[in-house]
This record gives C-alpha cells, structure tokens and sequence, in this order.
C-alpha cells in the first residue's frame, strides 16, 4: 500500500490540527484537513479501506447512528440549518 493521509493521521505519523473529536469501534470523528477548510470534519475508519462495498456489516451498522450523533451534535453547537459539515470518505491515494 501506498502512503494514506488517512491511517498516518490513525497511526500518529501525521499531526491532526485540532485533533480527534470522537471515536467508535470502528470510526473516528476527526477535524478535516485539506480543501473542504476550517470547520469540516470527517468520518472515517480505523482501518484502511477504499471503497464502500469494502465494509464490514458491523462497520456498516456502526456509522449511520455516528452520523445521527454527529450531525445532531453540529446542530446543537451550531444551530445550522441546512448546511451539511460531516464527510465521511474511505481511504485512496
Ligand atoms: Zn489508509
């Protein structure tokens, strides 16, 4: 495997500014780093993963009520509206 932004941020070879923000089982919630900008934030697994079919059916079962509780979050801290701050991505070059 190629380097991935992803797991060296997991594996603490990369520095997270602002660091993790919450973590499941198999997710963690973390500041988003790169071009969506200040006050993104990302869900991702722990593990290295690229594509979507890829999950594990607990992993699967874990990341829609993370979604809720983030998303819920955001709303209570926030009081957004509309605007969607969550990105959940799997792992690439
Ligand atoms: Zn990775």
């Amino acid at each position: 495997m190629d380097s991935c932004i992803a797991c060296d941020i997991i594996n603490g070879n990369m520095e997270l500014p602002g660091g993790r923000i919450y973590s499941t089982v198999y997710w963690v919630v973390e500041h988003c780093i790169g071009p969506f900008g200040v006050g993104s934030i990302i869900v991702k697994l722990k593990r290295h993963c690229v594509h979507y079919w890829e999950l594990q059916n607990e992993e699967v079962m874990e990341v829609g009520p993370l979604l809720k509780l983030i998303t819920l979050a955001i709303e209570k801290v926030l009081k957004v509206d509309q605007r969607g701050g969550v990105i959940s991505v799997m792992q690439g070059r």
